[in-house]
């Protein structure tokens, strides 16, 4: 048998170690990482040339002191500079890379290239999330997906009988279940029971809407569950409750992005979030200084190991307030508050929806759109708002509306408006979804 650790174990086995290290072993760790991740950038990644020369000294060695004079990479650059930032080549054992693809919660469309130990490290800190919270490996995980994303799961069609559930699927030799976004919440109940989940993951906003549903029963008649993971979003403090009163369950929220992996995760000790440091240097800034605790700033990361399309000093889109220290005996750094990451519920004629149920892929390359945001302006009535080099042609329109009508409602009106740059909300924010009545 061969008992040779993979790499994501020797990752997992380093994070549980690493977890207690004191700050300044840390920084000691991230700074060799970052070294790497700097030279091979400049070496192989034409849009870091010359970006990095602030932190060179003619010597080679890095300047730290100067690292917050290295300019902040925007979304736009993903956007429109994707091919200058890919990597001409890898490091060793990097590899493969691997496109995604994502929206991002700002409407501007871009596509990431992540490398195979990035994608280790994730699922190493993952698991370690798992130790910290004593979720139970063993017992059944759910979570809602698009059916679209079915197709990477092997599926045990077969076994139909066993998975009387519309819309559900249960991944081959796992405790996993996946439940169709696109199922009636009733339906997405009988799956959680009949698979008697303990823990689900997604965005809260769906999971509000199946739990006000879970509470509207009988209490005999509830779900139950260990907890819920809170994946994309921030979970409210009703949502909170809420989900405690509908289905006895803890909410945990995890920070994650496309672009920059699993940055952070709820202390199990409190609301405090703790970083990956190990996987992402994340920064809190104001102007071009770091935050002090308490203050609240720019969230700017770093992923140590996004070698195939580096990202250096990234602005994520959202903002975060440092803490000091925490009462468990992790010792990664401590973020207090995470915000600027809620999407709105969509009220619709008889039921509330989100839009997780919006294929934004298919938004997007329908219109070519360079960043868009889908308003509901009253229950049947959408705007789509996108930018873009040329307007949209009636064709195309007639392809968005169908999808819109039949995920969200058959009647509904779709109005398309080209604009320059996507409205703001009071806070500054474009974002992607917004409704513009009240529930
Ligand atoms: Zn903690």
């Amino acid at each position: 048998m061969d008992t040779t650790p993979t790499r994501r174990q020797r990752i997992f086995e380093m994070l549980m170690e690493s977890q207690y290290w004191p700050p300044a072993i840390m920084l000691e760790y991230q700074r060799s990482q970052l070294a790497q991740l700097l030279r091979h950038a400049r070496a192989n990644v034409p849009f870091y040339k010359t970006r990095l020369d602030p932190v060179f000294k003619s010597n080679g060695e890095i300047d730290w002191d100067r690292w917050h004079e290295i300019p902040i990479v925007t979304r736009a650059d993903l956007r429109d500079r994707r091919h200058e930032m890919l990597a001409a080549e890898m490091p060793p054992g990097h590899g493969p890379a691997k496109d995604f693809s994502t929206s991002g919660s700002s409407g501007v469309p871009i596509t990431i290239a992540t490398t195979a130990i990035a994608s280790a490290a994730g699922r190493a800190a993952h698991e370690r999330f798992d130790r910290h919270h004593a979720l139970d490996v063993v017992k059944c995980r759910a979570a809602f997906d698009f059916p679209f994303e079915f197709k990477d799961w092997k599926l045990l069609l077969r076994n139909r009988r066993q998975d009387p559930i519309a819309g559900m699927i249960r991944g081959q030799g796992t405790n996993q279940i996946k439940i169709s976004v696109t199922a009636k919440e009733t339906e997405k109940l009988a799956a959680l029971r009949w698979g008697n989940a303990s823990v689900l993951s997604s965005l809260p906003n769906d999971i509000e809407i199946i739990a006000r549903k879970n509470l509207s029963l009988p209490r005999h008649h509830r779900v139950r569950l260990d907890s819920i993971l809170c994946f994309g979003q921030g979970a409210t403090e009703e949502q909170r409750k809420l989900f405690l009163a509908s289905f006895g369950a803890k909410a945990i929220e995890i920070y994650s992005s496309k672009e920059a992996g699993f940055m952070g995760f709820q202390c199990a000790e409190g609301d405090r979030f703790h970083v990956n440091s190990e996987l992402v240097l994340l920064e809190v800034i104001n102007g071009q200084r770091p935050c002090a605790p308490g203050k609240v700033g720019r969230v700017v990361v770093t992923p140590l190991y996004s070698t195939a399309q580096p990202l250096i000093r990234y602005e994520q889109g959202d903002m975060a307030t440092p803490g000091t220290t925490c009462t468990c005996s992790i010792r990664l750094p401590v973020l207090s508050k995470i915000d600027g990451r809620q999407d709105p519920i969509l009220k619709l004629p008889g039921r509330l929806a989100t839009e997780m149920l919006v294929n934004k892929d298919l938004l997007t390359n329908v219109l070519e759109a360079l960043a868009l945001q889908v308003a509901q302006v009253s229950e049947l009535r959408f705007e789509i708002r996108y930018v873009a080099r040329r307007a949209v042609t009636p064709g195309k329109k007639g392809v968005i509306t169908r999808h819109l009508r039949s995920v969200l409602h058959p009647r509904l009106h779709v109005d398309y408006r080209k604009v320059s740059e996507i409205p703001r909300n009071a806070g500054g924010k474009q974002q992607r979804f917004v409704r513009e009545f009240s529930l």
